[in-house]
């Protein structure tokens, strides 16, 4: 690494590339040379060389003193072992931003057998509600798979839970430091331990119930408390019922809830709607009727002259709020059912009931308001 490379030759982009092209080239050459995949000899090198060049290209002020000032422009290549100390002595190890990278990179391939995970994953699960189940809360029961720490080793993937042994290449340190000698001086890397995978510690005794992955695989049935008034598509969270994660914490658990249509009772926030069909003769003359709602019918005084989509509220009837507790209403729409079918006598009553009716006028009926003359706020 006497010379270096020009950067942008490095990851393979012009020097106008975009962010995303950086990004891009660099996680295709930093998969093709990581040291863990790569055998050959030069890759070590060379996979340090496109991390020094993304860590630079990637940082906008960085890639701009280094586009005015070249290599100079960044600090970059001269370690503590020299006599410049500005930049630290891991400038490519573990405490540099792209450590990160690394294991979303590839962390999913050595997660389980080496890294060891600070945290669970999380986990997502579907509970279903009927209607009344979500205005009213209900207590659910869920089935998930989950990791959970091995119950013979705790996690320590060792027979018998023996705590695993010190990494003999890195000696527990989980890096390896490689010296260079430079015209400028000594300079230090440090790159995670292959033996270890950066974990310090390597079991050579593995469990054999968890065949050493320190973690298996278990069913739960859970049950999950569903709060009154949540509606279709709300999340809940489950502290701590994810994953289990070796040495760390587990992850959270987050059900989204669903719930199933109701055959005539539709749902808007707090508020809930219901068509209620009358005959003709009821919205006319007035009628007691049983109006159905999620606590049981209750009794309601339709008055006379109801027209057809006039609504009603009844009090209270809705769904609770999820914060306050406090309950909607319920909206009524009337919807007056012409009847068919009629029987003859039904027909001969109609017939005399018609030679004292008259044709509805139309300037009384597109009077303002008489077709959305809503909310008679009738409560019950
Ligand atoms: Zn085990
Ligand atoms: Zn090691």
């Amino acid at each position: 690494m006497a010379v270096k490379r020009d950067y942008y030759e490095v990851l393979g982009v012009s020097r106008s590339a975009s962010a995303e092209e950086i990004r891009r080239a660099y996680r295709r050459l930093a998969r093709q040379y990581h040291p863990d995949i790569n055998k050959d000899p030069e890759a070590e090198e060379r996979f340090k060389e496109i991390n020094e060049a993304y860590e630079v290209l990637s940082d906008e002020q960085r890639r701009a003193a280094y586009d005015r000032f070249g290599h100079a422009g960044v600090g970059a290549g001269v370690g503590t072992g020299g006599f410049e100390a500005g930049m630290g002595a891991d400038p490519f190890g573990f405490g540099s931003p792209f450590s990160d990278l690394f294991e979303t990179f590839f962390g999913g391939m050595t997660m389980g057998t080496r890294r060891r995970p600070s945290r669970g994953a999380d986990l997502e699960a579907e509970v279903w509600l009927d209607f009344a189940e979500a205005i009213f809360g209900a207590e659910k029961e869920i089935k998930i798979e989950r990791l959970e720490l091995c119950p013979d080793c705790r996690g320590t993937r060792t027979r018998h839970g023996a705590q695993p042994s010190v990494c003999p290449v890195c000696g527990g340190t989980g890096q390896v430091r490689h010296y260079h000698n430079t015209i400028l001086g000594q300079m230090v890397t440090a790159t995670t331990c292959n033996h270890c995978g950066g974990e310090g510690r390597v079991v050579t005794d593995p469990c054999p119930t968890c065949r050493g992955r320190g973690r298996t695989v278990r069913t739960r049935t859970l049950s999950v408390t569903v709060p009154p008034g949540v509606e279709d598509g709300v999340t809940l969270r489950l502290t701590g019922e994810g994953e289990h994660a070796p040495g760390g914490v587990p992850g959270n658990l987050y059900v989204r809830v669903r719930v199933r249509p109701h055959e005539y009772f539709r749902r808007e926030g707090a508020q809930i709607y219901l068509d209620l069909p009358v005959n003709i003769v009821q919205a006319a003359l007035g009628a007691e009727i049983e109006v159905p709602t999620v606590d049981g019918p209750v009794r309601f005084t339709l008055p006379p002259g109801t027209q057809s989509g006039q609504q009603f509220r009844l009090r209270g009837k809705g769904a609770p709020d999820l914060k306050t507790g406090q309950r909607g209403d319920q909206v009524v729409t009337v919807r007056v059912v012409t009847p068919t079918n009629l029987t003859p006598r039904q027909r001969a009553l109609l017939e005399e009931l018609a030679e004292t009716l008259e044709q509805p006028d139309l300037r009384e009926t597109h009077r303002k308001g008489f077709f959305d003359k809503i909310k008679d706020a009738l409560g019950v």
